[in-house]
């Protein structure tokens, strides 16, 4: 079966594409590889950023490796946190800071649009193919539900009315971005076989 990298520090992330990726391909982890350098994300975009991880993995190893970037990109803030979703408030990087940053910065916006936006690169034979998830929804007030991290207790995807902190793990992963660009990545893979 065809082994590909997955360029991600992230075991929780790695876990769940090994679920999906069940008799499809066998997805090696950087931690089993023994791989623990950081990889600086100097993109501009989550396309940069994903192809600049998994092309320097391609470039240690030499074999097929993924990667994937996530970003919210909020209307009335001019698509931020975006690219810079993991360290809007900052170093060091938090959550639970970010969190409060964005709770912050829209307290006086009408507009409360915003999208998850997962781009993931696929980088084999020195070519990059990228698939993408897209959920749109709306930034609440004040955060609610404990599930989930990052910026779920005030996300409010449309359609529902549960935040994603409120959302067990399937139904989230069901609509989530991720969720989304990587079934693409899978069916695409599956296409391969
Ligand atoms: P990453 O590219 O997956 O590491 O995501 C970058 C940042 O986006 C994370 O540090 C989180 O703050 C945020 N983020 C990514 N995915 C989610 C999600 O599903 N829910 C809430 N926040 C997320």
């Amino acid at each position: 079966m065809k082994q590909i990298i997955f360029a991600t520090q992230n075991r929780h992330k790695a876990k769940e594409v090994q679920k999906m990726t069940v008799g499809v391909a066998q997805i090696i982890t950087l931690d089993e590889l023994g791989y623990n350098a950081d990889i600086e994300e100097t993109g501009g975009t989550l396309e940069e950023n994903a192809l600049i991880k998994a092309e320097a993995i391609y470039k240690h190893y030499n074999r097929p490796v993924f990667a994937d970037d996530t970003g919210l990109e909020v209307d009335a803030l001019n698509g931020a946190p975006g690219v810079h979703s993991a360290r809007f408030a900052g170093e060091p990087k938090s959550d639970k800071a970010n969190l409060q940053k964005l709770i912050d910065d829209m307290e006086v916006q009408d507009n409360r649009t915003a999208r998850f936006r997962t781009v993931i690169c696929y980088y084999s034979e020195s070519k990059a193919l990228y698939f993408e998830g897209i959920v749109d929804g709306e930034i609440i007030k004040n955060p609610v539900g404990i599930e989930g991290f990052g910026y779920d207790p005030v996300f409010l995807p449309n359609g529902y009315s549960q935040t994603f902190a409120q959302m067990d793990m399937e139904l989230k992963n069901r609509i989530s971005h991720r969720g989304r660009a990587f079934r693409q990545f899978v069916a695409y893979l599956k296409k391969q076989m």
